[in-house]
């Protein structure tokens, strides 16, 4: 895939990018090694200036860089400022809190005296260069949410970001530098996904984190298996949203078309499967459908817009064989199911009805804004139905039924589970997914830690 600014919503290429060669991506694999020797040792409240002051500049940026990534991905310009404004608000938190999160561990008295020890402590040091495979659906939010915590853990970060975001990729180095962290802390490397392999293999890369699709994890992880370093991987996700005959039903279904629809249906945690109580499954149903269809869709750079254009034509291929394949075996179309005659990588908000396990879109990720429908008797059959299904991100139930809710906590095979709500990463909480939907967790205490080595420090 060719490094390149390529408009969605006109199909037009506004700028293209040469690959780093060997030469220069040894340059920056020296350069992060000599900056981690230096900023492994800096306090953490020099970290937390520099990062505050990281945030103060994306906030008086905000504007521009939410152009930027309509421009090149074509979400709705307001839904990339808020990305923007979440982004400072994650560095200030990490900011605030790096500290208090790493703080040394004393284990208990008994316990060191059973060791024969004076003294034990466990200390959360930084690991090194961290290479950051990274998507093109919330091209900022996505890096934040791993350079954050990796840089106020002492950590630097190499960044490898989709070829289809090369402005922002560089936006984020500059940021980053602006800000003041000293050269080599956060850099990006404007190479193709052929490369990555032989640079996760260099020694001096001592971790990966990747957010993406399934074949890109595997990838990343098999090379990295092989030279034994630690990853986090974040893949897709094709979350259940359950519907209970209790819930609030105009709230849930409002909240339902926000879910699915996010980020023009690109989001890893929007909710794709709606599993609908018999008992409510046609009023669910109707309304779902009239604020799917409802959305306003068009130019991502109109205010007004709800939903834009997909960010690649290969995107809205794969998305229109998914639709297909599932009309053809007997998936009945409520709304949408059809692309439209204009220019751009349009789909419009679409839901299925009588989907059935035998169909791909059952068991795949439908990257755009196509919901499914499905209707459960009960709570045993709302987890069967959320259950099959080979990620396990994040979910959504909708009840005003307690046992029920204790029933879904422990039985849904997710990372998150989102009662009366939906879906949305905050820096405090831990983020990710068991299954196919990856392992290790980004954000809060438990992210920040993902990439440290974890010392005990014995004193006899
Ligand atoms: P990819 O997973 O292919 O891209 C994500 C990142 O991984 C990019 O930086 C990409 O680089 C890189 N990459 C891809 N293949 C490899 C590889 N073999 N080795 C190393 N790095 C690799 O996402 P796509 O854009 O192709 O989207 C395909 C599907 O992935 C979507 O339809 C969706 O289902 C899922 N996806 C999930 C996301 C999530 O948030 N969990 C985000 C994006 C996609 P390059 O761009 O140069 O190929």
């Amino acid at each position: 895939m060719a490094i390149a600014t390529v408009n969605p919503a006109t199909g037009e290429t506004l700028k293209t990018y040469d690959a780093l060669d060997a030469e220069a991506i040894e340059r920056r694999l020296a350069a992060a090694e000599t900056a981690f020797r230096s900023h492994r040792t800096t306090s953490f409240a020099e970290r937390a200036r520099l990062m505050h002051r990281a945030a103060g500049l994306l906030d008086e940026d905000q504007r521009d860089i939410a152009r930027l990534m309509t421009t090149e991905m074509g979400k709705p310009v307001k839904q990339a400022r808020a990305e923007a404004a979440k982004c400072a608000k994650a560095m200030r938190w990490y900011a605030d809190h790096a500290e208090e999160l790493l703080a040394d561990e004393e284990p208990a008295d008994s316990d060191v005296k059973d060791s024969g020890a004076s003294r034990v402590i466990v200390r959360y040091r930084p690991l090194g260069p961290v290479l950051a495979v990274m998507p093109w659906n919330f091209p900022l939010w996505q890096v934040v949410r791993f350079a954050a915590p990796a840089l106020m853990a002492g950590n630097v970060g190499l960044l490898k970001h989709a070829s289809n975001v090369p402005g922002t990729a560089l936006y984020l180095e500059d940021l980053f530098r602006r800000a003041g962290f000293p050269e080599g802390c956060f850099q990006t490397l404007l190479i193709g996904s052929g490369a990555v392999g032989q640079v996760l293999r260099d020694a001096r890369i001592r971790a990966a984190t990747l957010t993406g699709s399934e074949p890109a994890g595997r990838a990343v992880a098999s090379v990295a298996g092989d030279e034994i370093k630690k990853t986090v991987l974040e893949l897709g996700g094709s979350d259940p949203f359950v519907v209970m005959p209790s819930a609030d039903l105009d709230r849930a279904a409002r909240v339902a078309v926000t879910a699915r629809v996010q980020n023009n249906g690109q989001s890893c945690i929007a909710a794709k499967r709606f599993i609908v109580h018999t008992d409510v499954f046609d009023a669910f149903a109707e309304r779902f459908t009239a604020g799917m269809t409802a959305l306003t869709v068009g130019d991502p750079m109109d205010e007004e817009t709800e939903i834009g254009p997909l960010s690649s034509e290969e995107g809205r291929a794969g998305l229109e064989e998914l639709v297909d394949e599932a009309v053809e075996s007997g998936a009945t179309v409520l709304c949408g199911g059809e692309r439209p005659d204009r220019p751009g990588w349009y789909y419009p908000p679409t839901v299925l009805a009588d989907v059935t396990p035998e169909m791909r879109i059952h068991r795949e990720e439908a990257f755009g804004p196509v919901a499914t429908l499905y209707r459960a008797a009960g709570p045993d059959e709302a987890v069967e139905i959320a259950n099959d299904s080979p990620f396990g991100l994040s979910s959504n139930v909708w009840t005003r039924d307690e046992t029920e809710v204790d029933r879904f906590v422990r039985d849904l095979e997710t990372g998150g589970v989102y009662v009366n709500g939906m879906t949305a990463s905050h820096p405090a909480f831990p983020f990710g997914g068991v299954k196919r939907s990856g392992y290790g967790r980004e954000l809060s205490g438990h992210g920040i830690r993902e990439f440290c080595n974890i010392t005990t420090v014995w004193h006899g």
